[in-house]
């Protein structure tokens, strides 16, 4: 694996001194790009086009009118509108889609300088944790071609650990930023719900998405996150929270308290060298002058249940959009308008997709909306308080991201033990708040750990201290 592993404010010192060009790094990362074709990381490479945003910039460099993010190289996953470029959201659905419009983020890295390289493979629709439910077929870890990079945003974390990008937006409906990001030992930033607008980006569970940051070195999270961050007048549920200087240092005397679920030290299906990670970062926090301490959370049993009944509801209403009139596919020769939407859907929709719409549909129906949907409302407001209330005692909490190591293709075929590999990563969407998986250690394979802290409503600041401050003590 080649691994580029200077920062963007390393890299834009090369810039201004005129040491490398921005045309030279594209140049770099499509080499990279086109010696790694099995990885399938990127559904289209814009390559033609990122070398001319790139001269450009390096224009706007010499002129000194280059935005804050120029000489960062990202990739999108295929979930994001850009303008007349494709977006399929991994799904043969819209297959044959071209997006009219950008969305804000797209507009933003634009605005600021940043070079968009491709689209990224995902599961479909942002929907598995693996990049198997790929229409156009899975991804690959970039250390072993056995096994999966994660998923949902599984394309983006591969191209980020293999060097084919800087960086990539992801989306994390319910941990698809940060369990890739483990799986494949890069950051990734799942930020509050509403920090960053979501005009663009395709819906799966609107109350959950969030526009996620995935990065090889944590100080580039902060310049990306500011870029993209704040109100949109083109998305109500956008915050209008100011957006800080993720940048500025935190002092480094700083000591945090962080909490620890006693559930989660006692958990039964954790890998034990997930389990020995998180007692190594405990061992390591309490040496470093930090207060770690292990709390309750009963309601970690109720945490994918509540998720999965309202992420796939929310999800049947969300796709009942492609319906082969609007975009995307359309059945060939239909003999009605019915049967028109049968065979769109029956055609497009990949097996994942259709359960969750299934299911969906099923929590949503009349006879059992009280049973499910509603108490799942409700549980998910218990968990909200439950969540809020120890983030009023610590700064942080500390988990780990996922239960396992990358595990190989193939080998979760039943959706129920796909859902369990989401255990530790929904609770942040569930909540609301942000999280931050970073890199820990590495299993007897020599397979990464992720490890992610918990913050409370739009404290994306302290956590990018706190991982700098813990990173800088070790
Ligand atoms: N793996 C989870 C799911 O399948 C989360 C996906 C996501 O965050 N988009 O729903």
């Amino acid at each position: 694996m080649q691994r580029e592993t200077a920062t963007l404010s390393n890299i834009q010192v090369n810039l201004t001194r005129g040491t490398q060009t921005c045309e030279s790094l594209v140049e770099g990362y499509l080499s990279r790009i086109a010696a790694a074709p099995d990885l399938h990381a990127f559904l289209s490479v814009y390559d033609e086009e990122a070398l001319s945003q790139a001269r450009e910039v390096d224009k706007k460099i010499r002129n000194q009118t280059a935005g804050k993010l120029a000489g960062l190289v990202v990739g999108l996953k295929d979930v994001f509108a850009y303008r007349d470029h494709p977006l399929t959201a991994a799904s043969r659905i819209l297959n044959s889609f071209t997006s009219p419009y950008n969305a804000t983020v797209v507009t933003r890295l634009l605005e600021e300088d940043a070079i968009i390289i491709g689209r990224q493979n995902c599961d479909e629709f942002g929907m598995g944790s693996s990049t198997e439910n790929s229409a156009f077929g899975p991804t690959r870890h970039p250390a072993d071609p056995t096994r999966t990079p994660g998923g949902s945003s599984g394309g983006s974390a591969a191209a980020v650990a293999a060097g084919l990008c800087a960086a990539s937006i992801g989306s994390d409906t319910g941990g698809s930023v940060r369990q890739p990001a483990a799986f494949c030992g890069i950051y990734g930033l799942k930020p509050t719900y509403g920090r960053i607008s979501r005009h663009g980006l395709v819906s799966y569970a609107s109350s959950f998405d969030t526009v996620g940051l995935m990065t090889r070195c944590l100080d580039d999270l902060a310049p990306l996150l500011a870029a993209v961050a704040g109100p949109d007048e083109h998305d109500s549920t956008a915050s209008h929270q100011p957006v800080p200087d993720y940048a500025r240092p935190e002092a480094e005397d700083r000591r945090f308290r962080i909490a620890v679920y006693r559930e989660i030290l006692d958990a039964p299906s954790l890998q034990p060298e997930v389990r020995e990670a998180l007692h190594r970062a405990m061992d390591q926090l309490n040496k470093q002058g930090h207060t770690v301490n292990v709390v309750h959370f009963p309601l970690l049993d109720y945490l994918l249940p509540t998720y999965y009944i309202l992420a796939t509801a929310e999800a049947s209403s969300n796709l009942s959009r492609y319906d082969g009139v609007r975009f995307g596919h359309r059945a060939p020769e239909p003999a009605n308008l019915e049967s028109l939407y049968k065979r769109t859907r029956s055609e497009g929709f990949g097996p994942e997709v259709k359960r969750r719409i299934l299911l969906g549909s099923f929590v949503l129906s009349a006879d059992y909306h009280n049973a499910y949907y509603l108490q799942a409302q409700k549980v998910r407001r218990l968990i909200r308080e439950e969540t809020k209330q120890i983030l009023r005692d610590h700064e942080v909490m500390l988990l780990p991201t996922a239960p396992t190591t990358a595990f190989p293709l193939g080998a979760t075929s039943d959706p129920l033990s796909m859902y369990l590999a989401d255990i530790f990563s929904v609770q942040a969407n569930v909540a609301g708040v942000p999280a931050l998986s970073f890199p820990f250690g590495a299993d007897a394979h020599g397979l990464p750990v992720g490890l992610q802290v918990l913050a409370d409503d739009f404290a994306e600041g302290t956590l990018l201290s706190f991982v700098r401050n813990f990173e800088v003590g070790r």
